[in-house]
C-alpha cells in the first residue's frame, strides 16, 4: 500500500482494535510496530493480566466499558479465535466492617450507573467463590464479566485486519515522519510511508515517539507485576477477584494456574522501558493472593513477568486529534484498558470517519495541557517503585 487513509503505528490491543475497526469501515490502513507480533515483551498487552470487570469504573469510561462488555461475550465468533474467554463474574470482596460500607458505596454507585450488580454474602459469597478466605464478609458481585487472553485477542485483531485488506509491518524500528503542515507519515526500516493521518497507540513507547516531534505527554510508564502460580485443578475459582484495601488482582486460568497481579511495580533497569521484579515486593504480593485465598498456600509461583504501562494523570486514556495537523494520540490506557478496547477501536474509528465521537470527548488528549506545572511535576516524580 503506497499511500494508505490512515497509518496506526503500535500493534498493542489498543493499536490492533483501532486498524480492524478501521478496515471494518472501509478505510485502508498500515498497522506498524517494531516487534514482530502484537503483545510482544513488555508491553503492557503482553503483561496483561486480561481482566474484563465492569465494576469501580469512571464516570468517564463507564459508556466504552458497557459497549465491550456486550462484545465479550461474542469476541471469540467476531474474530474467529480461542481467545480463553471465560465469564465466571467479578467478585470485590472485604474482610471487615468498614469495607462492607465501602463495598455497599460501589454497588449503589453502580447500580445507579445501571449495571447489573449486587451485594453478596454469606452462603451466596461461599456459592460464587468457596475457596476465598472464610474471613470475607460480603462483596460486590458482577455476573458477566471475566477474563481473556489479551495476546490471543490482540494476534486475532491483527489476523482479522488482515483478513479484511490491512497492512502489517511488524518487525522494524518505526518512526513519525514531520512536514511544513505537521505529521506526514512514518519510517519503518528503510521505508517511507505517508497518509493524511498517523495515528500513535503505541503504549509507554507513544513518549518517546512523540519526543520525537518535539511535543511532551501528560504520562509517565510504571512496569507493573504479575505472578503465576503452578497447575492446580482447574475450575476451583471461577469469578476474578480483587478486595477492598488490598493491592491484589487475583484469577484462574483455564490451564488451572493462578494469576496474581496489583500494583506492585518492578524496578527500572534503565535499559529503554525494561525493568526487573523486586523480591520483596514480589513476596508480599503472593502472600495478599495467599490471604485472600488460603489455598493458594499450597501452590509455588512458578512465573514472574513485568510490562510497561503509560499512566495519565487522571487515570484515563489520552483519545483524539491533536493540534498538530495529521496526528492523532490513543495512549495512556493503563489499569483497565484490555476490557474497554473493542469499544476503543470501534469509537475511534467512528471519530476518524466522522469527528466529534461524543464518547471520547473525556478523552481529549489536550484536556491536562492547562494542569498546574507543579501538579505535574509531582505525578512525574512520584516513587517509581511505590505500591499504590
Ligand atoms: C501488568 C498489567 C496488568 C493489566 N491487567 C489488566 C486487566 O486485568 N484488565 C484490563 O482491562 N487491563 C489491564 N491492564 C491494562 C491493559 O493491559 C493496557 O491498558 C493495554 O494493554 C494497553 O495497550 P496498548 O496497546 O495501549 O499498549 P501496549 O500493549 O504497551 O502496546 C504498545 C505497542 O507499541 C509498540 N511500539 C513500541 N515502540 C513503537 C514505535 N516506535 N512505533 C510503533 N509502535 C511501537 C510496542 O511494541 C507495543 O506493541 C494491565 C496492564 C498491565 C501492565
Amino acid at each position: 500500500m503506497t499511500r494508505p487513509d490512515v497509518i496506526v503505528a503500535g500493534a498493542g490491543i489498543i493499536g490492533t482494535m483501532i486498524a480492524w475497526h478501521l478496515v471494518r469501515n472501509g478505510a485502508r490502513v498500515v498497522l506498524a510496530d517494531p516487534a514482530q507480533q502484537p503483545a510482544s515483551a513488555s508491553s503492557a498487552t503482553w503483561a496483561s493480566a486480561g481482566g474484563l470487570r465492569r465494576q469501580g469504573r469512571s464516570a468517564a469510561d463507564q459508556p466504552l466499558t458497557r459497549i465491550a462488555a456486550a462484545r465479550w461475550p461474542g469476541m471469540e465468533a467476531e474474530l474467529d479465535a480461542d481467545l480463553e474467554v471465560s465469564l465466571g463474574g467479578h467478585l470485590h470482596l472485604t474482610e471487615t466492617e468498614a469495607g462492607l460500607e465501602v463495598i455497599r458505596a460501589r454497588v449503589a454507585t453502580d447500580r445507579a450507573a445501571g449495571l447489573d450488580i449486587e451485594l453478596v454474602e454469606g452462603a451466596h459469597l461461599r456459592e460464587i467463590a468457596p475457596e476465598v478466605t472464610p474471613r470475607a464478609l460480603g462483596g460486590a458481585w458482577t455476573p458477566g464479566d471475566g477474563q481473556a487472553h489479551p495476546g490471543r485477542v490482540a494476534r486475532a485483531a491483527l489476523a482479522a485486519f488482515r483478513r479484511a485488506g490491512g497492512e502489517a509491518r511488524l518487525g522494524a524500528p518505526v518512526r513519525l515522519t514531520r512536514g511544513a503542515a505537521g505529521v506526514t507519515g512514518i519510517t519503518t526500516g528503510p521505508d517511507a510511508l505517508e497518509a493524511p493521518l498517523t495515528i500513535v497507540a503505541a503504549g509507554a513507547w507513544s513518549l518517546e515517539l512523540l519526543a520525537g516531534l518535539g511535543l511532551t505527554l501528560p504520562l509517565r510508564w510504571r512496569a507493573l507485576t504479575m505472578l503465576l502460580s503452578d497447575m492446580a485443578v482447574p475450575g476451583l475459582l471461577a469469578p476474578t477477584v480483587t478486595a477492598v484495601g488490598r493491592n491484589l488482582s487475583l484469577k484462574q486460568l483455564r490451564s488451572g494456574q493462578f494469576m496474581l497481579g496489583g500494583n506492585w511495580m518492578s524496578r527500572p533497569t534503565g535499559q529503554g522501558l525494561q525493568a526487573l521484579p523486586v523480591d520483596t515486593h514480589m513476596s508480599e504480593q503472593w502472600s495478599t493472593g495467599v490471604a485472600v485465598m488460603p489455598r493458594l498456600a499450597r501452590q509455588r509461583m512458578v512465573q514472574v513477568w513485568a510490562g510497561a504501562e503509560a499512566q495519565s494523570p487522571d487515570g484515563n486514556p489520552l483519545v483524539g486529534r491533536m493540534s498538530m495537523p495529521g496526528l492523532y494520540l490513543a495512549a495512556g490506557f493503563s489499569n483497565h484498558g484490555f476490557q474497554i478496547s473493542p469499544a476503543v477501536g470501534a469509537a475511534v474509528a467512528e471519530d476518524v470517519a466522522r469527528g466529534g465521537h461524543p464518547l471520547l470527548a473525556p478523552f481529549d488528549p489536550h484536556r491536562l495541557d492547562a494542569t498546574d506545572p507543579d501538579a505535574l511535576a509531582r505525578f512525574h516524580s512520584a516513587p517509581i517503585l511505590a505500591v499504590a
